[in-house]
C-alpha cells in the first residue's frame, strides 16, 4: 500500500534495532523468525494484520507431496534429477508439518488425497506420474476407476498426505517463535543504508543487519522488483453446513476443485479460478459471484447431500504465483541485505518450510538455494 506524505508525518516513530526482520507472520515468516532464534539472532517480524491473516490461514489446510504441476509435467521441465529433489523437499516438508503439528497439539487428520484426471490427456499424466513416483520409491497408487464413485475418472492416491487446521499451526509458530512480534503494522520502506537497513512503519523506525520477506502475494505490493516474478492471484473457498459423511480423503480435481470434508461433516470447497484467471489476478480478498457460483455447481454436481445442507461460509485468500511453480529465494539486487522467500504458487504448506529453511541458510551462510533461487528466472 502506498502511504501519503501526510500519513507519514502525523506522528513520532519509536526506533528500535534488531538484528534481523522478518516481514510477514504467515507459515513462512513465522518459521524462519523460529529458525532465527534458534541461531541466536534477535529477530524481530513485523505483520500489517495479525499472524495467518493472509493466504496461511485462509487455505485448505491440505499438506501434500508435490507442487503445482504432476511430477510427469515437472520431469519435463526440470529433468528427472531436479524433479526428484523438488519431490523429497516436498516429502521432508510434510513430515516437518506434521511433526510441528504434533508437538505444538495442533488439530490435524492423517487422511491422504486422490488427485482426479477427468480428460484422457490429464488421466495419461496420472499415470506417467503415478509410474515415476512409485520408481523413486514415493508412497502412491493409480487406479484406473474413480474410486469415490461420484462421476470422475481415474485417480492417483497419495496415502501419506495430510490435512491441518493451518491457523492454528501459524499462530503456534508465531507466538512461540521467540522473535519480538509487532503485529498491525504494515511495512512501508525498506532502504539500505550502507551495511545496514532501516524499515518504516506506521509506529516505528526499525534498524537491523537483514531483512527476510515473507510477504507470498503481497510480494508486487512491497517492491515492484517482483511484478515480473510473482502474481497475485485471488483463491476463494466455499464451506458448507454440516452434511452427512461423504469423505475421509482429502481430493483435487485437476482444474476445477479441490475439496475435504471436515471432522464435523462441513465440506470445505476451493476451486474455480481456472474459469476466471484475468479476475482473479487480484489483491482484493472479497468474493464473486461466478466462482462462487462455479463451485456451487461443483457441489451441486457432485455432492448433492452437501449442497442441500447449506452455506456457512465464504472467503477469500491471495496466491504468489511463479511462472514455474516453484517459490523464488533470492536478495534484492537494488537492496543489498533485503531477502525474500515468497511465490508459493497455491504450494506453501507443501514446501513452506523447506524453502524458510534455504532460505535463512541463503542469508546466514551465504548458501546457494539451488532450484529455489530467483536466478532460474534469468
Ligand atoms: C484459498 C486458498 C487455499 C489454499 N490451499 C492450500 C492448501 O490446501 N495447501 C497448500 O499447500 N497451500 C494452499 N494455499 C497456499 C498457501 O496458503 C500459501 O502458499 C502459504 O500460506 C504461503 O505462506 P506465506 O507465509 O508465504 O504467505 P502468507 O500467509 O500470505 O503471509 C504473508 C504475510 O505477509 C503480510 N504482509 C504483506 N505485506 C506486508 C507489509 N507490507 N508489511 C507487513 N506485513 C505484510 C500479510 O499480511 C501476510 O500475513 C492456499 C491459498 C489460498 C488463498
Amino acid at each position: 500500500m502506498t502511504v501519503s506524505h501526510w500519513q507519514e508525518t502525523a506522528a513520532e516513530r519509536a526506533r528500535v534495532s534488531h538484528d534481523v526482520v522478518v516481514v510477514g507472520a504467515g507459515l513462512v515468516g513465522s518459521y524462519m523468525a523460529g529458525l532465527l532464534s534458534e541461531r541466536d539472532k534477535d529477530a524481530a517480524v513485523v505483520e500489517r494484520q495479525y499472524a495467518a491473516s493472509g493466504a496461511s490461514g485462509r487455505n485448505a489446510g491440505m499438506v501434500l507431496l508435490g507442487m503445482r504441476d504432476s511430477y510427469a509435467e515437472t520431469a519435463e521441465r526440470f529433468g528427472r534429477g531436479t524433479a526428484l529433489e523438488i519431490w523429497r523437499m516436498t516429502d521432508a516438508n510434510v513430515r516437518r508439518m506434521r511433526e510441528l503439528s504434533r508437538r505444538h497439539g495442533v488439530e490435524h487428520e492423517d487422511i491422504g488425497t486422490y488427485y482426479f484426471g477427468g480428460s484422457r490427456e490429464s488421466d495419461d499424466d496420472l499415470r506417467r506420474s503415478a509410474s515415476l513416483l512409485e520408481r523413486d520409491g514415493f508412497a502412491s497408487q493409480f487406479l484406473e476407476r474413480d474410486p469415490l464413485e461420484r462421476g470422475f475418472g481415474a485417480a492417483l492416491r497419495q496415502p501419506d498426505d495430510f490435512a491441518v487446521h493451518p491457523a492454528q499451526l501459524t499462530q503456534a509458530l508465531a507466538y512461540s517463535c521467540g522473535a519480538s512480534m509487532y503485529e498491525n503494522e504494515e511495512v512501508f520502506a525498506i532502504e539500505s543504508r550502507g551495511a545496514s537497513v532501516e524499515i518504516r512503519t506506521r509506529r516505528r523506525i526499525i534498524e537491523c543487519e537483514k531483512v527476510m520477506l515473507a510477504v507470498n502475494g503481497y510480494a508486487g505490493l512491497v517492491d515492484p522488483f517482483f511484478l515480473p516474478y510473482v502474481a497475485p492471484a485471488r483463491g476463494q473457498v466455499l464451506l458448507t453446513k454440516p452434511a452427512p459423511k461423504l469423505l475421509d480423503v482429502m481430493c483435487m480435481n485437476y482444474r476445477q476443485c479441490y475439496y475435504r470434508q471436515l471432522p464435523d461433516g462441513r465440506l470445505l470447497v476451493g476451486g474455480g479460478r481456472w474459469q476466471h484467471v484475468e479476475q482473479e489476478r487480484a489483491w482484493g480478498d472479497e468474493t464473486t459471484d461466478n466462482v462462487q457460483g462455479y463451485i456451487a455447481s461443483f457441489i451441486r454436481r457432485h455432492f448433492p447431500e452437501a449442497a442441500s445442507a447449506g452455506v456457512s461460509r465464504r472467503w477469500a485468500g491471495i496466491h504468489g504465483m511463479t511462472e514455474d511453480g516453484l517459490p523464488i529465494l533470492g536478495m534484492l539486487p537494488h537492496k543489498p541485505n533485503v531477502y525474500f522467500c515468497v511465490g508459493f504458487t497455491g504450494h506453501g504448506n507443501s514446501m513452506g518450510l523447506v524453502a524458510g529453511e534455504r532460505a535463512v541458510e541463503m542469508m546466514l551462510d551465504g548458501a546457494d538455494p539451488g532450484v529455489l533461487s530467483v536466478e532460474r528466472m534469468a
